[in-house]
């Protein structure tokens, strides 16, 4: 049954910002509730091995995230598995609105919703998304074992799809829009010094090629952004690794925007153009979009949302959040 619960730290998302925000703010005795979202653990949980988090040599993303929860939990946050589809960033409390038709009121808020995946935003594309056409190599790789895929992009994740993907395809060919990678240099060495990879300068992908009986994909036009000359490659999975925009809908229109959508947030703070509401993590990060600068703007906002409640005099009549050790040692 639905029910209205009140917190004095509402966490809305539960990646490397969200979970972080949580472990502090519940050492903090803000007794925060973490509503999780329709991505669990957040972008890590798409990936393998992650080789830049300070102490870990290599972790598998999903594991690391699974870490964190039961960190944040073992702490004392409470952890609800629901998606917010409204805030109301007038009303005092904040109100939130959940998928699952619970109502969160908060005395200020940590919005962590950071990046989803982008669309090249082709009918070709939207027609065979989920019939050969992916943005997650983890997820989606192991059904393309022996066959040729495309991966297109040329940043980290775009590299990092393209090798992992060579684990199953018998060939896979990194489509790129200019003849230089963003993609970090030890990432690059790896890519081409991998002999199932092939990288097309120059091209941009024009349509998805595929059967309807059954339904799939069977290549793609690519199109030289020099000449115009369009050919046509065979495959049978598409992987579109064109970067994240920020997932800042719940409050667009509300709160000041920067570099197209995402979040502003006062320099050296978390705090947003709205009092009680801050915002951490690839929501606000043009730039770095990294898991431990997330990380730490996680912390700054539960920091910033302590020092804010304490000036509203909210912070004495919270109860002491429950620790629960045994959740850690369990890894829950
Ligand atoms: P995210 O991880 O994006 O999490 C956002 C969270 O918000 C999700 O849990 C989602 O469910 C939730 N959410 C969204 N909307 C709502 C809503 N309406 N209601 C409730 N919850 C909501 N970084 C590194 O440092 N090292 C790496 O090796 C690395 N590898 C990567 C590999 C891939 C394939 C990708 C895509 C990214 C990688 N990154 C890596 C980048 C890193 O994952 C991000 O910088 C980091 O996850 C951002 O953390 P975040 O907490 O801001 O948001
Ligand atoms: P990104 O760095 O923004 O790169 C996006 C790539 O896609 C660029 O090469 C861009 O081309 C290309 N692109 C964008 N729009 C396109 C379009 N419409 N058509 C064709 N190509 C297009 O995105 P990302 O690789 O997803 O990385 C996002 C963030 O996560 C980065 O900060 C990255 O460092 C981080 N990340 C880190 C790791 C790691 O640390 N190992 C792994 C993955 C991601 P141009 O270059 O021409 O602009």
């Amino acid at each position: 049954m639905a029910e209205t619960r009140h917190t004095k730290t509402l966490i809305i998302g539960s990646g490397p910002a969200g979970y972080t925000a949580a472990v502090y703010a519940s050492r903090a005795m803000l007794s925060p509730i973490l509503v999780q979202g329709i991505e669990p653990g957040g972008q890590l949980t798409t990936t393998t091995e992650v080789e830049n988090w300070p102490g870990d040599t290599e972790v598998q993303g999903p594991d690391l995230m699974i870490r964190m929860e039961a960190h944040a939990k073992a702490m004392g946050c409470e952890i609800i598995g629901d998606i917010i589809t409204e805030l109301d960033t007038d009303a005092r409390p904040f109100v939130a609105k959940g998928d699952s038709g619970n109502i969160y009121t908060a005395d200020a808020v940590i919005l962590a919703t950071g990046a989803r995946a982008k669309w090249l935003g082709l009918d070709s594309e939207e027609a065979y998304k989920g019939f050969g056409v992916s943005a997650c190599a983890t997820c989606d790789g192991f059904f393309y074992r022996g066959d040729e895929i495309v991966v297109v992009g040329g940043g980290n994740t775009a590299v990092e799809e393209a090798l992992f993907l060579t684990n199953f395809a018998s060939k896979v060919t990194l489509i790129h829009r200019r003849d230089e990678l963003r993609a970090e240099r030890i990432l690059q060495d790896r890519l081409f010094n991998n002999p199932k990879i092939e990288t097309l300068w120059f091209h941009q992908l024009d349509e998805v090629l595929g059967d309807d009986n059954p339904k799939g994909v069977t290549g793609v036009r690519v199109r030289h952004t020099g000449t115009g000359e369009t050919r046509d490659i065979p495959c049978k999975g598409v992987f579109i690794a064109i970067g994240h925009a920020p997932a800042s809908e719940l409050v667009k229109d509300k709160v000041e925007m920067h570099h197209g959508d995402y979040v502003r947030v006062e320099p050296g703070t978390t705090r947003t153009s709205i009092p009680g509401l801050f915002a951490a993590g690839d929501l606000t990060d043009h730039i770095y979009r990294q898991a431990v600068t997330s990380a730490g703007m996680g912390c700054m906002a539960a920091l910033d949302a302590e020092r804010f409640l304490a000036e509203q005099g909210a912070i004495s009549e919270t109860p002491e959040p429950e620790r629960h050790d045994e959740a850690v040692a369990a890894g829950e």
